[in-house]
């Protein structure tokens, strides 16, 4: 199975190509120098990524002609707006409307839809919002991979299980060859178009040589690379952008400025977002979040959070639950419930901008093994899937027994296909983003 559904250019729009799925069109910013009319492409996130011959286009594109529509009507029948709650709850289809025709909620109308405390009110609140996330994204889901490719961090974020005050996990860190094998797997050998490097604040790797791994990885695949190694700063970012990297996935933790200081020690908000939105001026992808649960963090501070995301121009929300690891200062302090953070994933719909993708995160899938399916019917439509060397896994240990940590590449992808299909989903990226 393949994780994009390749389009047939039909013509520009400036830098943009106009790429077309069975007759709908869609924009991505070409940077394919001699791209043309009629040449097959792959698109993620808003780019042309790759070309494809005509031959093998051909081939996917049998695979998915019925497919493609049969998956569209189940996810339509499935996002149907129930006419009970429609009619009973008048307030939270008000935001809806709103939020369909594209305008904002208020910080206090952000708050008020996590405040809602009554079963069926919620279940209608995550219902609107699986409409929303249908008219605003149909049923595309991207599905991106992650490798870690190091588990060195000289920071100590209080929350963190790979943070320096684990002083007992073995560190390690992938070489090159390591990094350029488990992306081959994933490219070639799972058809993943877009993929996640993530690792620690790792010192002893200087973004040349992550700048250089990028490059050499850009060299060999048509793959869209998001970079997650925490703040590199703005010649850091300059660097990868440069080298091919095209997303920066960089989560700002917490709008509260004191608990942020609080729980990072060295570091500030202010120098967060400034990294955040330096990376959206050079023209990165991004995607940021929050992480809902924290100790002394409040209903209001995450209102903020979601709004703060907006303002951030985020491409994907990653919002995850707080999780405590033994080796940490908030080892005593308990996960939030499954059912809170999937409210947020529902309001967050309601609050962001159209275009806005949301992540099922990998911490949400750990506090249940139903998240993934409940945060797709909360308004998310997106998951990651873990590409790590399997042997590896065990050391990126941010927090206690993550989900999929041992199962094999070729069982997440069957697994997250057979789920996606049930619930009417594609995995492509095809959404307003991509537009
Ligand atoms: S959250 Fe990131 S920067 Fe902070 S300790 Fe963990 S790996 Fe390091």
């Amino acid at each position: 199975m393949c994780y994009a559904i390749p389009g047939l250019v039909k013509g520009f729009d400036g830098k943009h190509a106009i790429v077309d799925y069975f007759g709908e069109e869609k924009k991505a910013l070409s940077e394919l120098l001699d791209l043309k009319a009629g040449d097959y492409v792959y698109a993620q996130g808003g780019f042309v990524i790759t070309r494809v011959s005509a031959e093998e286009a051909g081939k996917t594109l049998e695979t998915w002609k019925d497919l493609f529509f049969e998956l569209k009507e189940i996810d339509q029948k499935a996002s149907r707006l129930s006419p009970w709650g429609a009619a009973r709850y008048d307030h939270v289809r008000g935001l809806m409307e709103r939020a369909l025709s594209g305008g904002k909620l208020t910080q206090a109308e952000i708050l008020g839809l996590l405040n809602i405390a009554d079963p069926r009110e919620q279940e209608f609140l995550l219902s609107a919002a699986n409409h929303i996330r249908q008219e605003h994204h149909s049923n595309s889901c991207c599905v991106h991979g992650i490798i870690e490719i190091s588990n060195m961090c000289a920071e100590q974020c209080h929350y963190c299980g790979i943070s320096a005050w684990n002083t007992k996990i073995p560190r390690y860190r992938l070489s090159k060859e390591e990094i350029l094998s488990a992306v081959q797997g994933a490219v070639d050998g799972h058809g993943f178009k877009a993929l996640v490097l993530q690792s620690g604040e790792d010192a002893g790797r200087s973004v040349d040589e992550l700048a250089d791994i990028i490059r050499a990885i850009k060299k060999r695949f048509g793959v869209l690379i998001f970079v997650s190694f925490g703040e590199v700063g703005e010649e850091g970012l300059e660097k990868l952008y440069a080298a091919g990297a095209r997303g920066v996935l960089l989560r700002f933790e917490t709008s509260n400025a004191e608990l942020f200081k609080k729980l990072h020690p060295g570091s500030t908000l202010e120098r967060r977002l400034a990294e955040i939105r330096k990376a959206h001026e050079l023209g990165f992808l991004i995607v940021t979040g929050a992480l809902v649960g924290l100790p002394g963090q409040t209903q209001q501070d995450v209102a903020r959070d979601i709004e703060l995301a907006g303002e951030l121009n985020v491409e994907m929300l990653s919002l995850g639950p707080f999780l405590p690891h033994p080796a940490t200062p908030l080892a005593n302090i308990p996960a939030p419930d499954m059912a809170d953070l999937i409210q947020t994933l529902a309001v967050a719909r309601f609050a962001l901008p159209a275009q806005v993708k949301i992540l099922v995160t990998t911490g949400l899938e750990t506090l249940s093994p139903d998240a993934r399916r409940a945060g797709l019917m909360a308004g998310a439509n997106s998951v990651m899937l873990n590409v790590t060397p399997v042997d590896k896994r065990p050391l990126y240990d941010i927090y206690p027994k993550r989900a999929h940590q041992d199962d094999p590449l070729a069982e997440q992808i069957t697994a997250t296909i057979a789920l996606l299909e049930s619930i009417g989903r594609a995995p492509t990226d095809l959404s307003v983003g991509a537009g």
